[in-house]
């Protein structure tokens, strides 16, 4: 099992992610590289980057299992100021360029939002953006995110996602991240996951599935909300999150935990432990607080 969680990059940059992740018990990880609400970055620290590099070595975990997200303010849907249009486009190059250095092979991205474009208009910006960051040498690869449908979202079901994987040039430059909360309140019933699989197999190919989000959502099934919930405490509930955990066509795919933290604790080491035993922990927060 490729497991492991969201980390804070914040004070130790990719060294603290690495040793973040030991704690948690995990062997996988995602992290932002700076606020993701903004776009203020600090430089990457080469010594840094290669004392994290070792440290993952040491622990048998490889690249492949880090995953980079990139932040929430990038929106390629919505060409009606260009300048913010042009500003996201550079920001995601900038991005694609620290996680060469660190290393990374993922960066996870939301497709972005219409706001006031037409749908059709908004999915077309979304690849002319990609085709302006993506080229032959790139060696990042772009994840899309499946999204809940909250506003104007973009990239909410499979017809979406493969429109938009169309339009980009470079298409094998670019996967997908199925995130469990989003798929259930943008309609999926994440109980009979396999039949999502099959379509998704059908439309996209299962082989573009790079990364998958391990949350419990708190909203019923087609709610457009995004709000995640804690591993079994959700509308989801921890039977079907088991059986994404466990499924043997997503087995290579590293499972990022993007739940809610209890009172400023992160809960990662008790929901991994209660994923890898199968076993739900009816009693977290005691745990996570104790
Ligand atoms: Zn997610």
């Amino acid at each position: 099992m490729i497991i492991g969680s969201h980390v804070n990059y914040g004070s130790e940059s990719l060294l603290g992610c690495v040793k973040q992740t030991l704690s948690y018990n995990a062997n996988a990880f995602m992290f932002y590289t700076g606020a993701p609400q903004n776009s203020i970055r600090k430089k990457i620290d080469e010594e840094n980057t290669k004392k994290a590099q070792e440290l993952l070595k040491e622990n048998n975990i490889p690249m492949t299992n880090v995953i980079c997200h990139a932040p929430y303010i990038i929106n390629l849907a919505n060409k009606a100021k260009p300048e913010a249009w042009d500003f996201a486009v550079n920001f995601l190059k900038e991005e694609l360029h620290r996680c060469e250095l660190l290393g990374v092979s993922y960066i996870v991205l939301h497709p972005g939002s219409c706001v006031k474009e037409e749908r059709e208009t908004a999915l077309k910006n979304i690849c002319d953006g990609l085709n302006e960051v993506v080229d032959n040498d790139t060696k990042v690869m772009i994840l899309l995110e499946t999204m809940a449908g909250k506003g104007t979202e973009c990239g909410i079901n499979i017809s979406e996602l493969k429109q938009i994987l169309n339009g980009v040039i470079f298409k094998n430059k670019l996967g997908v991240c199925l995130d469990t909360c989003h798929l259930n309140d943008s309609g999926i019933d994440i109980s009979s996951f396999d039949n999502y699989l099959d379509e998704f197999d059908r439309e996209i190919g299962l082989d573009k599935v790079k990364c998958v989000h391990l949350n419990d959502s708190l909203n019923p099934i087609g709610s457009h909300k995004d709000r995640h919930a804690n591993i079994g405490y959700g509308t989801i509930g921890f039977e079907s999150l088991i059986n994404v955990a466990y499924n043997p066509r997503l087995k290579d795919v590293p499972k990022i935990l993007e739940t809610p933290y209890i009172e400023d604790h992160a809960p990662y080491y008790y929901e991994i432990k209660s994923i890898l035993e199968k076993k739900f922990n009816d009693h977290l927060k005691e745990d996570v607080l104790k």
